[in-house]
């Protein structure tokens, strides 16, 4: 049997995206060695260059000092290959929300990282189950959602796949306290918790704008004023990327068999627009630079 609860050192963090820059940040400020890949190299220099920005910005709030900036940032190596995880004792999944891409990359895993190793995701809804169920070490896969902005957010959604093993969660429980996260633990169904709850609200807020109901501006300030939110549901959608939204809906619809997780025609065609929020500059407001 794999020694999964051997400690962790060294963690993989596969896409260099909004989520993926994150997680690899908190992971190398906690102490951890990192390894961030991405098949896209000028995704990887954005993540990059997204993390030395991020760090130099808690330099500047005198939240860390220089030095600690320093450290974390030597702790980070970066790759195209996932070669480069042959070490790693645990691995955080994230790229695009596609089963078929995250399926090819938990079969490549399973080949490439020691027996020992984790394999997280931080998918936003796809069954962990089914994940674990293309590796020959369902035991030893786990879901880590990080909430975004990841350096920001307290929450990790820690995700039970049906064949994870106690210690697998012990393991990323503590791993998650490490990079100073409050992890809760859920059960595997579409969505989890966050976004079972989440996505229907931003859909019903899309509905709105496209029937008229109310202005993009007006439909936020009703949940931030009304309701206390500290973004309105919008705002948030541009935040966390309109595809992945779509995606995520995609996954609920599907999973549930019910049209009411049906995603709004709007956010459909800004999906094909490529208006996808603020890292494409533009989705329900307009950014000047990302
Ligand atoms: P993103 O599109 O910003 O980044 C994804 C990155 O993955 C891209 O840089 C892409 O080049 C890379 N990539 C794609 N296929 C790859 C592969 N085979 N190997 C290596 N790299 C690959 O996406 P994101 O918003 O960071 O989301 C990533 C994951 O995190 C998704 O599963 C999403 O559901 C989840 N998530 C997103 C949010 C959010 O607010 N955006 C919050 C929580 C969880």
């Amino acid at each position: 049997m794999a020694e999964s609860a051997r400690e962790i050192r060294t963690v993989g963090v596969i896409g260099a995206g909004t989520m993926g820059r994150g997680i690899a940040q908190v992971a190398a400020q906690s102490g951890y060695r990192v390894r961030l890949i991405d098949i896209d190299s000028a995704a990887l220099e954005r993540g990059v260059a997204g993390i030395e920005k991020g760090l130099a910005r808690l330099v500047k709030k005198e939240r860390i000092s220089a030095e600690d900036s320093a450290a974390a940032r030597a702790r980070i190596e970066t790759g195209s290959e996932l070669q480069a995880l042959a070490d790693a004792d645990l691995v955080v999944e994230a790229v695009v929300e596609r089963f078929a891409v995250k399926k090819q990359v938990f079969e490549q895993l399973d080949e490439i990282c020691p027996a020992h190793a984790i394999l997280a995701s931080n998918t936003s809804s796809i069954s962990i189950t089914k994940l674990a169920a293309v590796t020959q070490r369902p035991g030893q896969v786990i879901g880590m959602h990080f909430m975004n902005p990841v350096p920001v957010m307290k929450l990790v959604e820690i995700i039970r796949g049906l064949a994870t093993e106690q210690r697998v969660y012990d393991a990323v429980e503590a791993a998650s306290r490490t990079m100073g996260k409050a992890p809760v633990e859920v059960h595997d169904s579409p969505g989890f918790v966050s976004n079972r709850v989440l996505m229907p609200m931003i859909n019903e807020a899309v509905f709105c704008l496209f029937e008229g109901v109310g202005e993009a501006e007006a439909i936020d300030q009703v949940m931030k004023l009304g309701m206390n939110h500290p973004m309105g549901p919008l705002a948030l959608a541009d935040l966390i990327g309109l595809d992945v939204c779509l995606d995520i809906l995609r996954v609920l619809e599907e999973g549930f068999g019910d049209p009411k997780y049906r995603p709004c025609p709007l956010l459909v065609k800004m999906v094909d627009a490529g208006y996808l929020g603020r890292k494409s500059g533009r989705g329900f407001y307009e950014y000047s630079s990302n």
